[in-house]
């Protein structure tokens, strides 16, 4: 399984290494922007590197060093909790979110916590539906009404039913669109106001859900999430096929939030822990 994961990462450095030239020990600025403008880097961010970079030649290390400061704001540091950890994932429908619920329950599961999901998009049955699939097919507890539900309701439960069942990770599922922007943040917040009354201190962790295919929109998504809920970290998927490693940057330096892990395919297996050295090193070597 791990093989897989360290494969799915390799191709993800593999789209930004075809445009980082191996052999070659420097780059003229020109040829730097060009670079990184073909691996996805937004133009605004390419621009910025370009402007503090004094050098005529840009050696591989003033590049490593420039690309790492993109990258200053991913480490995540876990807070401490009482168990069960409680997850609210959020994001635009179509971001990935049902897909990567299921990606962490398995990642969780096979370091052998007992998981629980509660499906929280009661506005669409799709997402009910597919979330009940995954817990199926993961064999893992889900805590599910039905659509038009209260979202609220299910959060506690599922929190309640992990309490007593002494369970060690939630994860809750959010609507992505509601009929308007507001009702959507109230919604939010409502859900993180009784997951702290199911269990004090709770959501330990509110994640975003990014499609990484998505370049500015997603990032303009993304700061309105954080301004709605406060954002913990976000995931971004869809690194795998024609999607080139370059968005990460940009999405990171925007947002100035960890980025937690990214995902490289649809099936559970494909979810990989963000490192920031590795993944410069690997664009690098
Ligand atoms: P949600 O609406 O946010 O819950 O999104 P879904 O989880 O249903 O995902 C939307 C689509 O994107 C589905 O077809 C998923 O299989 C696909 N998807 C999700 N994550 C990834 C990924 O990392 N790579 C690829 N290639 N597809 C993904």
């Amino acid at each position: 399984m791990f093989g897989f994961i360290k494969k799915s990462l390799s191709k993800t450095a593999d789209a930004l290494k075809s445009v980082v030239p191996k052999k070659k020990v420097s780059f003229s600025k020109d040829e730097l922007e060009d670079i990184l403008l073909e691996a996805d880097i937004e133009y605004e961010l390419v621009e910025i590197i370009l402007r503090e970079i004094y050098q005529d030649k840009v050696t591989r290390d003033i590049l490593r060093s420039k690309l790492l400061a993109t990258l200053a704001y991913t480490s995540y540091e876990e807070p401490k909790f009482t168990p069960p950890f409680v997850e609210l994932i959020v994001g635009v429908n179509g971001a990935g979110k049902t897909t990567t619920i299921s990606k962490l329950a398995a990642r969780y599961k096979s370091e052998g916590k007992k998981v629980i999901l509660g499906a929280g998009d009661t506005f669409r049955a799709a997402a009910i539906e597919q979330l009940t699939l995954w817990a199926k097919k993961l064999d893992i507890p889900i805590i599910a009404s039905k659509q038009g539900h209260d979202s609220s309701a299910v959060a506690y439960d599922t929190i309640d039913s992990a309490k007593s069942r002494e369970l060690d990770n939630v994860i809750i599922d959010t609507a992505g669109r509601l009929h308007t922007q507001t009702n959507l943040a109230n919604e939010l917040k409502k859900i993180a106001r009784i997951c702290d009354k199911a269990h004090s201190g709770a959501p330990h962790r509110t994640v975003l859900i990014i499609d990484g295919t998505q370049g500015n929109s997603a990032i303009a998504q993304a700061k309105a999430f954080n301004e709605m809920i406060g954002i913990d970290g976000i995931i971004i998927t869809k690194l795998d096929g024609t999607a080139k490693g370059g968005s990460i940057f940009s999405i990171a330096y925007a947002l100035e939030l960890p980025i937690l892990y990214v995902g490289t395919g649809e099936q559970p297996e494909n979810l990989t822990p963000f490192d920031k050295y590795e993944f410069v090193d690997g664009l690098l070597d």
